[in-house]
């Protein structure tokens, strides 16, 4: 996908998530973009879903991550909105969650300024009425 693509509701974003899910069978990094309430922790949600987890996806808002552990693999899922400084990534140990065994998603990184690797896809969300459009680079 290089272009904006419409995503009409909430249904067609999750199974956006679920389609990424089949093309990470191992680690990476993906970093989600866009505004509060664009779409990106539904999105999330349909690839852990995708994945085999059931129960609630809750934003990491204030733990700023949320682990999970999905046929034999991690799955990290971080929101660093409220992360004070890039540094505090440091601190809470980001380097042992970006194995190349894991799976890291990302809400929020512009907030890590810098100290996050290169993402593997940049998913980029925004509004377009009452629905979504979502350009993956
Ligand atoms: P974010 O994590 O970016 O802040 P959320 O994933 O929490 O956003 O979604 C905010 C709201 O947007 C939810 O109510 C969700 O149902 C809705 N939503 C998600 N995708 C779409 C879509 N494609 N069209 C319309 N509403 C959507
Ligand atoms: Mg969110």
């Amino acid at each position: 996908m290089n272009n904006w693509q419409r995503v009409d509701d909430e249904t067609a974003m999750l199974a956006i998530g679920a389609a990424i899910a089949q093309r990470f069978p191992s680690g990476g990094l993906i970093t989600l973009h866009g505004d509060l309430g664009a779409g990106k922790t539904t999105l999330v949600r349909g690839l852990l879903r995708a994945l085999g987890h059931t129960g609630n996806v809750k934003s990491p808002t204030y733990t700023l991550v949320e682990p999970y552990h999905l046929g034999g693999r991690d799955i990290f899922h971080f929101d660093l909105y409220r992360l004070a400084e890039p540094e505090e990534l440091e601190y809470m140990g980001i380097r042992d969650y970006l194995r190349p065994d894991a799976l890291c998603l990302v809400e929020w990184p512009e907030k890590s300024a810098g100290i996050l690797p290169k993402a593997d896809i940049r998913i980029h969300i925004r509004h377009c009425g009452n629905a979504r459009e979502i350009l993956i680079e």
